[in-house]
């Protein structure tokens, strides 16, 4: 019997679940490694499942797949688009999307794992999978680890995952190096001194003092990061008061701050906080601000030697200029923690999911930025084929170059 992929997927995005609730996610998973009768343990940090392929001697390959879905309503007008509610951390009843394509991730990972296991005298070596929640909270690999998943599980030789993204599906884009940037959100708290807004003399304003802060950390990517290198710094939220003639006490400012490396990010940093703590200093307060880091996430980098060698596999298997080098991208990812927690290379790639007509179309007439959905958007919608396909097969030729080869499908034999 073999799992009719098309028709999981379908399941899947019908039913999103939000991040650390994948709950039904995980049991499906789960009841198709039992029809693959491979032993594997759920619960791992909270709702995540890890399993594993014992084949013989060789490399230990990791290949991982997210499990969460997003508060977004879906707007794709689909048959099968989802019509689910769930409830987030605040208690407040959202509409959930898998608008990030993790539901296709599950399903081309449940697929990779029925083709290594049919095809076991072909190879030798030990494939653990990864069904990890959490990612869109960056959170779920680092619980994994925490509840032990390093050590209940064979430590990697590498590991390996692929996320969708809107290429024309059939398309795969790696680059060496640094794939996607490390991330860390702060909340930043302004102390000021309250009083009435008839007498600012007798108050120290926190949000003249945010205003401030906010222009003054334009200045940090702009005037001191080199202009050759990539660095972003967002101020999402601002707050402060809750009335026209009350000077409030303090201000509250929260920011998203992107870079490609940890050099980078040292660097990036230390300037924020030096303008956070001089601003404050300029305004008289009297009171430090308080700086806290909500979530860090390391950079994404592709380790060069795997990453040439990943890259031949897949145009030797699906023909050249399949490969495309997509730059940097500015968003961030948990996938790393389970390499840099055990020193083992990191190989992460994007596939695509556009309909390759509509991107020829949209690339011709440069909307590709307007007309193509992006991952997170309520209208994000892969086609199926060849993207399901792609996605298994990419997941099995990666585990294939970096497993031994056995039988008569060994080079040397
Ligand atoms: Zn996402
Ligand atoms: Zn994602």
């Amino acid at each position: 019997m073999t799992i009719d992929l098309e028709a999981l997927y379908i399941d899947l995005h019908r039913h999103p679940e939000l991040s650390f609730q994948e709950t039904r996610t995980a049991g499906i998973v789960t009841q198709r490694l039992t029809e693959l009768g491979l032993e594997f343990e759920e619960g791992v940090g909270r709702t995540g499942v890890a399993t594993v392929i014992r084949n013989g001697d060789g490399p230990v390959i990791w290949l991982r797949a997210d499990m969460d879905g997003l508060p977004v309503e879906e707007r794709t007008g689909l048959a099968y688009a989802s019509t689910a509610r769930g409830v987030d951390p605040s208690g407040t009843d959202v509409p959930v999307m898998h608008a990030c394509g993790h539901d296709m991730h599950v399903t081309c990972l449940l697929g990779a794992l029925e083709r290594l296991t049919q095809t076991k005298d072909e190879w030798s070596g030990t494939v653990v999978a990864v069904f990890q929640p959490a990612e869109e909270y960056g959170a779920g690999a680092q619980a994994m680890i925490a509840d032990g998943v390093l050590d209940r599980f064979p430590r990697p030789d590498i590991v390996l995952g692929q996320h969708l993204t809107p290429l024309p599906a059939g398309t795969i884009g790696v680059r060496s190096g640094t794939q996607m940037a490390a991330s860390d959100g702060l909340t930043v708290l302004l102390y000021g001194r309250g009083g009435h807004g008839s007498r600012p003399h007798s108050t120290i304003d926190p949000v003249v003092m945010a205003a401030a802060t906010v222009m003054r950390l334009q200045t940090v990517v702009s005037r001191e990061v080199d202009p050759r290198d990539v660095a972003v710094v967002t101020v999402g939220s601002i707050h402060a008061g809750l009335k026209n003639n009350i000077i409030p006490a303090e201000a509250k400012l929260e920011l998203s701050l992107r870079y490609p490396d940890d050099e980078a990010r040292a660097r990036v940093l230390e300037k924020v906080e030096r303008i956070v703590r001089a601003e404050a200093a300029a305004s008289g307060a009297e009171q430090e601000p308080l700086i806290t880091t909500d979530h860090t996430l390391p950079p994404t980098i592709n380790d060069v030697a795997a990453t040439e060698r990943l890259t031949a596999a897949f145009d030797g298997a699906f023909g050249q200029g399949t490969v495309v080098d997509p730059g940097m991208f500015t968003g961030s990812e948990d996938v790393s923690w389970f390499a840099r927690e055990t020193g083992a290379p990191l190989v992460y790639w994007f596939w695509g999911g556009v309909d390759p007509a509509a991107y020829a179309e949209a690339s011709a007439a440069g909307t590709l930025e307007r007309d193509i959905p992006t991952n997170h958007s309520p209208f994000f919608a892969p086609v199926l084929h060849p993207t399901i396909e792609r996605g298994v097969d990419a997941l099995v030729v990666a585990a294939r170059e970096f497993l031994s080869a056995s039988g008569s499908d060994r080079p040397e034999a």
